[in-house]
């Protein structure tokens, strides 16, 4: 394998150091070539400096080949003025790193199939990819306001991207789906927004450079019933920020199951941000009970999409498969008569697995 990875570690707070611990132990198990650096991000962050994301973490999270981190935020800061609220650290080092494209896998494990929302006929064995773009689109398009018009108050937003910023995200996005099934499916709603028609007809421009990955395109209101309807005719969905937001909840929320989310943020030199899909969780902190998984799987994406280490990303994945089948269970996920374990033995029990 190649030369060393350095990984920064961001812990964060709430269970964010108890789940990154987990993480850390599986990767290590694996005697891959990384190394490991821990700053402080978030409410930690704030208690130490006054800051959500102070300068010796961007350092290290700019020199790093990767971030992992647990999760921020949590009451003891929600009074804070705006600036040094927790979250703030998260928007600033999303922005700081350019990561532009949001990886969200929603994959139910057939273990957990009675957890999800929708009959285990229709979501079990689901394994989705949800690439959503989230520096552009109506979100930050300029003009934007509220202002009077003709006596009244109006408000508007832009709808807007470039085809350089279609092009990387579709670019990321063929990538995922060449490592999975090969399909790729992009959603707009071209047939009312001009900025989406330039997506539709950039997406095909991008196909032909990608002849293993079938693209077909779906519009969004379309793509949010079949996504409830018959979510397993999905490979990876590639859409824009606000279509994005939305779908990649409901996706989510087709498992049930928050603790067992990853994600990843990438930018264009392939260095990521990854995290689990669940907050800091609070009300669990402290007490050994939280769900690791979500973070030893965001490790995971780690290194199958920043390193390339595709091999040690699918014995992570397997170990999880492994450990769920063998019946254990972190209470989120546990169902009445299921052995419940706490974050540190679930965190073992992968390590043993491997
Ligand atoms: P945020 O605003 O940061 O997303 P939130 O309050 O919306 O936070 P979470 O912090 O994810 O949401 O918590 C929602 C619920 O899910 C809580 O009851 C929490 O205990 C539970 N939860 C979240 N993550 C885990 C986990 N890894 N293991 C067990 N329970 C979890
Ligand atoms: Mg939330």
């Amino acid at each position: 394998m190649s030369v060393t990875k350095k990984v920064c570690l961001l812990p964060g707070d709430g269970i964010g150091p108890e789940i990154v611990a987990e993480a850390v132990k599986v990767l290590k198990a694996l005697q891959l070539p990384l190394e490991f650096e821990t700053a402080l991000l978030g409410g930690a962050a704030v208690d130490a400096t006054g800051e959500p994301y102070p300068e010796a973490t961007q350092t290290l999270a700019r020199e790093a080949d990767a971030v992992l981190l647990g999760a921020v935020g949590g009451p003891k800061w929600d009074t804070l003025p705006r600036p040094q609220r927790p979250e703030r650290g998260l928007l600033a080092i999303r922005k700081d790193l350019n990561l532009f494209a949001n990886l969200r896998p929603a994959i139910l494990y057939d273990e957990l199939a009675a957890a999800s929302t929708l009959k285990p006929e229709v979501v079990a064995g689901l394994d989705i990819l949800i690439v959503r773009e989230l520096t552009g689109d109506i979100y930050f398009g300029e003009p934007r306001g509220i202002e009077m018009r003709n006596g009244e108050r109006v408000g508007f937003n832009t709808m807007i991207y470039s085809e350089a910023e279609i092009r990387r995200i579709g670019r990321i996005a063929f990538e995922a789906a060449r490592k999975r099934r090969k399909h790729l499916c992009s959603v707009d709603k071209m047939n009312v927004l001009e900025t989406t028609q330039l997506w539709r007809d950039v997406m095909n421009e991008l196909a032909p450079e990608y002849p293993d990955v079938t693209l077909t395109h779906m519009l969004v209101d379309n793509a949010a019933m079949q996504l409830v309807r018959a979510p397993k005719q999905f490979d990876v969905i590639v859409t824009g920020n606000m279509f994005g937001d939305i779908l990649s909840d409901e996706a989510a929320m087709l498992t049930g199951s928050i603790g067992m989310l990853p994600s990843a943020s990438l930018n264009e030199t392939g260095k990521g941000l990854y995290e689990p899909c669940h907050g800091s969780a609070p009300d669990i902190a402290g007490q050994g009970v939280a769900n690791p998984l979500a973070t030893i799987l965001s490790a995971a994406m780690m290194l199958r999409y920043s390193f390339g280490w595709e091999d040690p990303a699918r014995a992570i994945e397997r170990a999880v498969q492994k450990v769920l089948a063998q019946g254990l269970r972190t209470r989120d996920i546990a169902a009445p008569g299921d052995t419940v374990v706490g974050t540190a033995a679930m965190g073992d029990a992968v390590v043993a697995a491997l």
